[in-house]
């Protein structure tokens, strides 16, 4: 196996991560067939709404930043301007739902702290729009199977921001298991970092639902799964606390064991309090290895056949790109609210297994 940059592009080019995906409207109502992109409304200006996605919304090919909707006035007078959004596309929390008349506004991409996603997720449905949510897609298994429903009540399209289903390290992480010999797998994932202040929504569990295990383990579980390309079957988890005043309402660091079916397994580890960053998978006489691994940029890989060299791409220009394109083409996607459906079911194992501290069945 050698994943060089041509044989990626040669191998994993959209046409393998999508199927077809008959059955469901085609287009919003709202877009005329001479439409080329879809218009796009950020739901809460934040860290990554600012930094990440606004700015990527300027190199996309199929969808652009046509509005916004925030609960801040003076941000509204910053993002009119640097992206000269017009004052009928500009809505805030209370008026959000008149959004179902603006023809220029396809999809809503909700980007607010965990706890909103399932709100403004059926709000937007209810509107008629497309949904992008952010990870994780809700605090509970049974809010994104009503998220679903009312999306699919609708006729319109759930995508959840699963940025590194499009990137292109982690497609070959996919592909490893497949390109030689296997026998059992063996997965290591890991995501942590240091968390700063004290007071932000992260740490509060109505808002966050839980700490590192919703914010970067969502990752870890994420990269097992698709790594072995099964479901987990059962779960052991264990929590561990350094500063129970900071870590009062929510996790601090966790490590857990996933069983798969066919003997593969996985062992995990997220953190707010120390730094981690890996994916390795070991197969029979292979590995495979990404460090760092979950990076917006500069993910770097080796495998037992030497160092990986693929294209090094703007993740979520790529990743709204590729939504859209599920939109107008109607095809399926592999980050659907199904598959943040999927992860939600695993945490919620996770979260009973610490607290009775057994083995959980998924
Ligand atoms: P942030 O704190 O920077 O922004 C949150 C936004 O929500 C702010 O604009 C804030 O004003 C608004 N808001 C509305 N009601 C609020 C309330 N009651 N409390 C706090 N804020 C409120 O957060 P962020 O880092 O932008 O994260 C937002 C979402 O995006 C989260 O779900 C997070 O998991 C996700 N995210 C995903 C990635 C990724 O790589 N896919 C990266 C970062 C964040």
């Amino acid at each position: 196996m050698n994943y060089t940059r041509r044989r990626f592009i040669s191998t994993m080019g959209v046409g393998t991560v999508f199927l077809s995906f008959p059955g469901i409207a085609k287009l919003p109502q709202s877009l005329s067939p001479d439409r080329k992109k879809l218009g796009i409304a950020l739901v809460g200006l934040g860290n990554y709404a600012t930094y990440q996605l606004a700015p990527a919304l300027q190199e996309t090919t199929h969808c652009y930043l046509s509005g916004i909707v925030t609960g801040t006035p003076t941000k509204k007078e910053i993002w009119k301007k640097k992206y000269n959004i017009p004052e009928k596309n500009i809505y805030n929390y209370e008026n959000f739902d008149e959004i179902a008349s603006n023809e220029s506004i396809d999809v809503i991409y909700v980007v607010l702290p965990n706890s909103m996603h399932h709100e403004f997720t059926i709000r937007a449905a209810k509107a008629g729009k497309h949904v992008f949510c952010e990870k994780p897609m809700a605090l509970s298994v049974k809010e994104c199977e009503e998220m679903i429903a009312a999306c699919k009540k609708a006729g319109v399209r759930l995508f959840i921001g699963y940025r590194l289903h499009t990137e292109p390290y982690h497609r070959a992480a996919m592909q490893f298991r497949t390109s030689g010999d296997s026998g059992i797998l063996y997965v290591q994932s890991e995501f942590g970092f240091k968390i700063g202040d004290p007071d932000q929504w992260r740490l509060k569990k109505s808002l966050a639902g839980g700490g590192a295990m919703m914010d970067l383990g969502i990752y870890a579980i994420q990269a097992a799964r698709y790594s072995i390309g099964k479901e987990p079957v059962a779960v052991t988890a264990q929590e561990f606390k350094s500063d129970p005043i900071k870590f009062n309402e929510v996790d601090e660091s966790m490590t857990w064991q996933m069983e798969f079916p066919d003997g593969h397994i996985s062992n995990s580890y997220t953190s707010y309090s120390t730094p981690a960053n890996r994916l390795y998978i070991s197969a029979d006489r292979r590995w495979f290895n990404l460090f760092p691994a979950y990076n917006y940029r500069g993910i770097k890989g080796s495998t037992s056949e030497g160092d990986l060299d693929l294209p090094q791409i703007n993740q979520q220009a790529v990743q709204m790109d590729t939504f859209s394109k599920c939109i107008f083409d109607g095809t399926k996607s592999d980050a659907s609210g199904e598959e943040g459906l999927k992860d939600l079911k695993v945490i919620e194992a996770i979260f009973k297994s610490v607290k009775n501290g057994t083995k959980v069945e998924v």
